[in-house]
């Protein structure tokens, strides 16, 4: 290599050098120059506050230098579309459902206070051999007891929901037991199935201001009940269960039954047929709740009051006085004197 060409070569290494150390300082200023417009756009005036920004990077987030990838799509992550097979309804966290819309023929059985060891297999390979579903309201001590029956449970396609650790009576526990008995099961059941509950069952149907604050702050929705089977109780039998269902089957039912009782497990089959034959669908009860987000109102109501406007949109607000309005009154007695 002769003196030239090796001086020539340096020279093009130093344009070349120049030239990247030019850009960087263009980026940087360009990257300045966003986070001044951010600051720019959000004069601290009311109308824009009340306007949401989500499109824009605010100066801790720096999202263009850290993750280009997802800065390209910032409006899908601010308001995240939910994947197919994820339930939609957030709206309702802190709401009580005792049913869902009258639009359409469909119905939702419950199956409370399992896993039972003795039959809870059978309760699922009967709802799988007549190709239906359901929720099973869990307690959390037969769920530690039980963990392969709930990850078989929730394997058949049927929703778990939470029934607190150990089924004490809400109306006469303390807010900061109850909230270590909903969070701590769900935890639980999270990790045994993987998918997070988002639906509680108060024992004994029992709704207290303190459960429709911590559903509403931890992101669960009440669910109770608008058919009582009556299956809890000593005269119960599977004539009497499958009868109540028929009785009162409405579009749109949730319907409260055992997997502890061995005369429910007996009536199922029947029931699923007979409600089939009334050309009723089976789906859970969050399926139910996601028809109920997209019902429209006059669908909602059924005369009874036994559906339940959803929320405020503000979190924080929880009228105190709605409480009575939030249980039908069947559930109100049920609720002196039973133990579902
Ligand atoms: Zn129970």
């Amino acid at each position: 290599m002769s003196k030239w060409s090796w001086l020539l070569g340096l020279a093009a290494l130093l344009i070349v050098a120049a030239f990247i150390a030019g850009m960087k300082v263009g980026s940087a200023s360009s990257v300045a120059s966003i986070m001044a417009q951010t600051a720019d756009a959000a004069p601290p005036s009311a109308k824009s506050i009340d306007k949401p920004t989500p499109a824009l990077p605010t100066p801790t987030q720096t999202p263009v230098i850290i993750a280009p990838a997802t800065t390209a799509t910032p409006a899908a992550t601010a308001t995240p579309a939910a994947p197919a097979g994820e339930v939609k309804i957030e709206k309702y966290y802190g709401t009580v459902f005792n049913n869902g819309p009258k639009s359409a023929k469909l119905v939702a059985l419950t199956f409370d206070d399992g896993p039972s060891a003795a039959y809870n297999q059978r309760f699922v390979e009967t709802l799988q051999k007549e190709k239906a579903t359901a929720t099973f309201f869990m307690i959390g001590t037969s769920v530690m007891q039980n963990p392969g029956l709930v990850k078989n449970t929730a394997d058949a396609g049927c929703e778990i929901g939470l029934h607190s650790m150990t089924h004490p009576n809400p109306a006469h526990t303390t807010t900061e037991k109850m909230l270590k008995e909903i969070t701590g099961e769900c935890e639980l059941i999270q990790g045994i199935t993987g998918q997070r509950p988002h639906l509680y069952r108060p024992p004994y149907g029992a709704i207290t201001r303190a459960e429709r604050e911590i559903g509403q702050q931890n992101q669960f929705v009440l669910v109770n009940w608008s058919i009582d089977t009556r299956d809890w109780t000593a005269k119960a039998s599977a004539e009497s269960v499958h009868a109540a269902v028929m009785k009162q089957l409405h579009p749109g039912a949730i319907i409260l039954m055992h997997e502890i009782k061995a005369h429910t497990l007996e009536a199922l089959p029947r029931i699923i047929s007979d409600i089939r034959a009334h050309g009723y669908e089976f789906v859970t009860v969050s399926k139910l709740l996601e028809e109920a987000a997209i019902a429209p109102p006059e669908a909602m109501s059924n005369g009874g009051g036994a559906m339940n406007e959803p929320a405020p949109a503000a979190p924080q607000a929880i009228p105190i006085g709605d409480l009575k309005g939030m249980m039908n009154t069947q559930n109100s007695k049920t609720a002196k004197k039973a133990n579902p």
